[in-house]
Order: structure tokens, then sequence, then C-alpha cells
């Protein structure tokens, strides 16, 4: 690495691949390091950053922030070939090709965010922002990259155009700073803070940089003595330790000075040592042996061993007052702990060579030990919430959090300064919150937004019947959670107030739907409320039937107006049957009903049919009135009754009741044909397949004629049928010369 400035830096390759070496031993990984560095070169040859230098040499720098956070090769690829796809038109499929779908998968999201971040309208900022927290908290690697790329876009804003400078510094400050310190990277946090606030507010970055140098021998001048003496207070004691002065965050002292109103001399007399050892033990002795030989500052002393921070970060601090009254603020903590407190969540999670990434499992021990990145993703998904209040909310969630408060059973819950027991309910559970009506804070009753301290122990109590929160709560909840909850839970209670007037309007509805087309509502109700009805209207319930006629899914008039036509219809049916009825009444006076003949003159009279000339309908009929024997039917040409005119009557069929009942009539048939065998088997074959039914047959010769007859007695239902089966007969049976009906004697 050539450094020529303490600001003009440049990295090349080998830069990077050295600082793998330390901790990627793996021949196959650092080739993958080199074939993604490879390729981006080739990608990127002859494209140039605004600052004018070659594009691969952002990459360069990108990989080489990952290295020193010790993230996996594949990572560190990603890193590489992080602006392949939105620079140089390469595909996702290309790279997932070229390398794996776990790359493509991190490239595809890197892009995306920096999309997002294209976006440049004000009142999409607070919406974007949190796009982007959204599409990075997918993947903690997807983050670690985005950082880094982050952090060099950062060193090169100069470059850009003030405006671009302005969004960038703006998105960085909140977005990129808050993330990084969540993580605990503070490395890359305080940079970003430092930065952005160089490009938004140049001016106040200038004064305190400005006072800084001002007094910069002074400082160390003082800070050199306390270390001198603490060396030989360890030395004494042979406590093995380094010592390292802190780099100032101008951003904090910014913070301090510009938002809090604080003297900036108070703060820049604040001299800060660390002092780093290797085991807890010796972390709580050196602490032991400072207080013994210096006054402590009351209340400025913190134990983040016993208790760590949300973002995993541990050290113990005190702030002493040295002999020549300045001002030291001292943390003390293992070489491991400062790890974590450099590079945070990627120092935890730092790769190792042995280890197969799992990038779900991963992600799973982040979250659970970020709750902060599950909130992040169930609240994100509430489209309705007001964009800017969520990252006001969430930004405040992230830096404040710093109250440790316990349950009655010692579990330690960490909740944002001023948080009220509403908040530590809904931290237990979203039910234990929403049925919260009263607190104790150490065995003490207390109201309900009393802002809570670190130690307390707090215990709730719960309704079992009254499960729903007081809209005065949102008044002084401090966590995120607690108000998203809250809010929920009062939609939910109104909707279950506004699901009884659903019912009270759809009854209303159905009432007077009723009464306007003039149907007894109880009646209908019943009809409604009947289980077949409910299930050809897809309703679980009549509840919720009445729920589908609010919404108007289903429409209650239509419906009413059914019933209403079904009752027409009924009653229509009903006069028609009594109609029937009475037309029947009056017909069996008419009619012998057992014969299908209407006889004038009633019922009381006999009707039968005379054996001679069998009429069928379709036969013109009369009645000859016999003496004692009722009415005989005989055809009107029945040559038995041809004399006998003052006897008889006119009938006619009934056409209707022999239809109805399918009436058989009895005729007689003669066949002549040849005289031949199986002549009468022929015959009665073709019946047969007519499905005729035959009750008498005989067969008969007259002498040595060539010609037989054959008799029948067959049933048809009129006139048409038997002169179907007479042709039938004719057309189909061989030597058949004729059939006709016969009349007996
Ligand atoms: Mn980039």
């Amino acid at each position: 690495m050539r450094v020529t400035d303490k600001n003009i830096k440049i990295v090349d390759f080998d830069d990077v691949l050295s600082l793998c070496s330390n901790y990627i031993k793996n021949d196959d990984s650092i080739k993958l390091i080199t074939k993604a560095y490879d390729f981006a070169n080739k990608c990127h040859a002859g494209q140039f950053r605004k600052s004018g230098e070659p594009y691969i040499n952002h990459l360069l720098w990108v990989a080489y922030f990952l290295a020193q956070l010790q993230v996996g090769p594949t990572t560190i690829a990603a890193g590489l070939l992080h602006d392949s796809v939105e620079d140089c038109g390469i595909s996702n499929t290309q790279i997932a090709s070229e390398f794996s779908p776990d790359i493509a998968m991190l490239v595809e999201a890197v892009t995306k965010v920096t999309q997002l971040s294209e976006m440049t309208q004000e009142e999409f900022y607070a919406e974007n922002h949190r796009k982007i927290f959204i599409a990075m908290a997918k993947d903690i690697r997807v983050i670690l990259v985005k950082l880094a790329d982050r952090l060099h876009n950062m060193r090169t804003l100069q470059a850009q155009p003030e405006e671009k400078r302005v969004r960038i510094a703006r998105e960085t400050l909140e977005v990129y700073a808050p993330i990084a310190h969540r993580l605990g990277i503070n490395t890359i946090k305080s940079e970003l803070e430092d930065l952005g606030l160089k490009y938004l507010e140049p001016d106040k970055y200038k004064a305190i940089s400005s006072m800084l140098s001002q007094k910069e021998t002074e400082r160390k001048a003082l800070l050199e003595t306390m270390e001198e003496k603490i060396k030989s207070l360890l030395a004494e004691h042979k406590i093995p330790y380094r010592m390292s002065g802190r780099v100032k965050n101008i951003y904090s002292i910014y913070k301090k000075v510009f938002i809090k109103n604080r003297d900036f001399n108070e703060i820049y007399d604040l001299q800060a040592l660390r002092i780093i050892t290797d085991s807890e033990t010796h972390c709580y002795e050196i602490l032991g042996y400072i207080h013994a030989m210096y006054r402590p500052i009351p209340g400025r002393f913190k134990d983040y061993i016993a208790m760590p921070k949300p973002n995993m970060y541990q050290s113990l601090h005190t702030t002493i007052i040295s002999d020549d009254g300045g001002i030291f603020e001292i943390q003390i903590r293992t070489e491991q702990m400062d790890q974590i407190a450099e590079s945070g969540i990627a120092a935890h999670w730092r790769y190792k060579e042995d280890i197969v990434y799992d990038q779900k499992q991963v992600q799973k021990e982040i979250e659970e030990k970020l709750a902060w990145f599950r909130e992040l993703v169930t609240y994100s998904s509430d489209a309705d919430e007001n964009a800017q209040e969520y990252m006001e909310s969430l930004t405040k969630d992230i830096f404040d959090a710093n109250v440790y408060v316990l349950t009655p059973k010692g579990r330690v819950l960490d909740l944002p300064n001023g948080s009220t027991p509403v908040d530590f309910a809904y931290k237990i559970h979203t039910q234990v919150g929403n049925s919260t009506i009263g607190a104790t804070v150490n065995g003490v009753l207390v109201p309900l937004d009393t802002p809570l301290k670190t130690g307390d122990i707090v215990d709730i109590k719960t309704s079992k019947t009254n499960a729903y929160p007081k809209e005065d709560w949102l008044k002084f909840v401090k966590t995120t959670a607690a108000r998203n909850a809250i809010k929920k839970a009062i939609i939910k209670h109104l909707s279950e107030i506004n699901h009884d007037e659903m019912i009270d309007d759809a009854k209303r509805m159905i009432e007077e739907t009723s009464r306007d087309l003039n149907l007894d509502v109880k009646e209908v109700i019943k009809k409604l409320e009947n289980s077949q009805f409910l299930h050809d209207h897809n309703a679980d319930s009549y509840e919720q039937f009445l729920i589908a006629i609010y919404s108007k899914s289903l429409n209650i008039r239509n419906i009413i107006e059914g019933f209403k036509q079904e009752e027409i219809r009924k009653a229509k049916k009903e006069k028609e049957q009594e109609l029937i009825l009475a037309r029947k009444a009056k017909r069996k006076k008419e009619i012998s009903s057992s014969h299908g003949v209407i006889v004038p003159g009633g019922e009381t009279v006999a009707v039968s049919f005379s054996q001679c000339c069998s009429p069928i309908p379709g036969d013109e009929i009369v009645g000859y009135i016999s003496k004692g024997q009722g009415i005989k039917i005989h055809r009107k040409d029945c040559p038995n009754i041809a004399n006998e005119n003052a006897r008889l009557i006119d009938l006619s069929w009934d056409y209707d009741y022999i239809k109805q009942n399918e009436q058989n009539y009895y005729v007689d048939i003669q066949v002549s044909a040849k005289d031949r065998p199986l002549i009468l088997v022929d015959v009665m074959n073709q019946l047969s397949s007519l499905k005729i039914n035959v009750s008498y047959v005989n067969a008969s010769k007259h002498g040595n004629s060539p010609i037989g007859v054959i008799s029948l007695c067959i049933s048809v239902k009129d006139a048409i049928q038997l002169n179907d089966v007479i042709n039938s007969i004719k057309t189909n049976v061989k030597d058949v010369y004729d059939v006709f009906r016969y009349t007996k004697n």
C-alpha cells in the first residue's frame, strides 16, 4: 500500500490478498477472490471514478475494508463484483454461473440498495431509507458490503457535485451510521459519522476540528503523563496490557455541543484512554487499582461486561480526576471485547476457515442476538406505517437502547432510555402489553408512565378479560414495538366495536327490506338462519352472513326478493293445485276414469267395453245403454249396434287421462298368410320385437286352401300404434298377404 498522504492512499490487489491471507488459508478461497478480482478488472476496464482514478480502485478498497473485518471469501468476492451488474451490464445469471448463486444473490441485493439510494426527491427520503434498511436486513453480508462501499464513497465524496454530496452524506448519517452502530462496527461507524458531518455541516465540522487541533499538544502531554502512571501501576501488579489513546469522534462532539448544547470545553477536557488486557478478571482488577489511586466521578462507572450493550459491546467505563485536575474517561476490556467493539457483529461471526458458512444459520443467530433486526423486518411489512415516523422511532431505538431492567425471574431486557412499564410489557410479549392494567417497580405499585431505570425489577399486572390497550399509552411509550402493537390493538378493538355495529346495521337492513316487500320479518330471519341456506351462501354462521350483508358481498334485497318470488310461486302452485283438484272433481262426474272415456251423465253409470269390436283410442265410439249392465262402448261402425240408434249415446275419449295412465287396450286382429312352416313363429317374433303383448292367438286353415289365418288379441295404446303394428307385420314378415282388425259377432 502506498501512503502519500493521510487522504490519498491506494491499495492494490496484493494488499487485499495479504490481508486475506492472515485468516484465509484455503487455496480455493484465495482462488475465488482472485477470480472475482480478475473478472471485475476486466468488466470495469476503461471506467473511471469521478475522482479520476481507475474504477477498480474503488472495488479494491471495498475488498480491503471487508478483509479488515475478516469476512468470508464469498463476501469479499461479492464486494469486488458489487458494481458489475449496475455499471457493466453483467447479468445476475452470468455471475451465478461464473461464480455461485450465493454471490449472485449478494450482488443483486447490493445493486438493489444502490438503485434505491438513487431516488432524490425530498419526500421520499424517509420511505426510501426504510426500504434500504429492509433490503439490507435480508442478509448480514449485504450490509457489510454496503458499509464498505459507502465508506469508500464517503472518503471520495469530494469528487461528487454538491447536490449529490448532501444527499449521500445525509443518507449515510440516517441509514448507514446507525446500522454500523447497531452492529457494533464502530470503526466504520465513527468514520461514516465524521465524513457525513463534514459534508452536511461543513462549518461546524471545521469549527470542531480546529478547536481540537488547537489544543492537540496540550492534550497529548496530559495523556502521556497519565499513560506513564498507569503503566507503572500495572507493571507493579504484573498484569498484561496494552494501551491506546482514543481517536475523538467529531460527530459525537458535534451532537453534544450543537444538539445537546453542552460546553465545548467540558467535552474537550475529557481525555480518553483505553486499556486492553487478557481476561475479564484482569479488567476488574485494573479497575480496582485505578479507583484506589484516583477519585472516580460518581455515576460515571458503567459495567458493560456484566451487561453488554444490545450490539454486544462489552467494556468497563469509568471517569476519574487526575492529580493535576484533568478528567479521564477510561475504558478497560479484553482483546476479544476490543475486536467486537471495533468490528462488532463482523467479529462475532468472523469467518472461520474450517467452518462451512451457513448463511441461514448465521442470519438466524444474528436475528436472535439483535431483536432490532426482527423488529425491522416485522414492522417494515406494515405498509400503513408513516415512513417518517418509522425512521425517527427506529433511529431512536438504535441510539437510545441503554436501560437494562429485569423481570421478577431475573431475565434482563434492554430498552431505550425513558422506557416505561408499558414498553417493558410489550417487550415481554404483545399479549402481555395489550392486557396490562398495572405494574410494580421494585415491589412498589407505580403509574404506567413511570420511566424505568437500569436495575429496576418490573412486574406487570395483567387483566384476563380486558385485553386491549389505552390510547393514552401512545403519549408516553418509547419503543417502536410498543407503539406499533398499541396502534394495532386499538384498531382491532375499534373494528370489534364496529363489528357489533355492522351486525346491527345488517339486521336493520333485513328488517327494512322485509317490511318493504311485505314479508313477515320473523319468517324471513327464520329462512336466513337456516343452516342449508347459510351453507349455500358460503357463511359458517348467521353472524358471518350478516357481515357479508353489511359489507355488500351479498345483496340482501335480492335475497329477500327471492323469498318473495318463492312465496308468490308457492301461492300460484297451491292455486293451480286447487284448480286441478276442482277440475278432477268435476270431471269425476262426467267420465268413467278407469276406461278413459268421457260419459255424460255422471259416475253412477257402469261403463265397460264391448267384446265384439274392441274400440281403441282414435276410433269413433258410441255408448250402448244396455238393460241392467250399464253402458257398453262400441266403435261407431260396429255392425252389432247398427240398428240400435235409440239406445246409443255419443261418447269421446279422455285423451288426458289416457296419456296420464298409459292405458292399454285390447284389439283383435287377423293375419292372412301363406300356409308354411314357422309362419306363426315369424309373426310372433315380429310382435315381440315391437314389444306388443299378445293375450290370445289362434291359427286356422280353411280346408285345402294354401292361405292360413292367424287370429290374435293384442294390447295397444291407440289406433296409431295399431296401424304401425299392422304395417310392420305386412312389411317384415315374409308370405303375409294381409293384416286387419277383426270384429266378432
Ligand atoms: Mn460501489
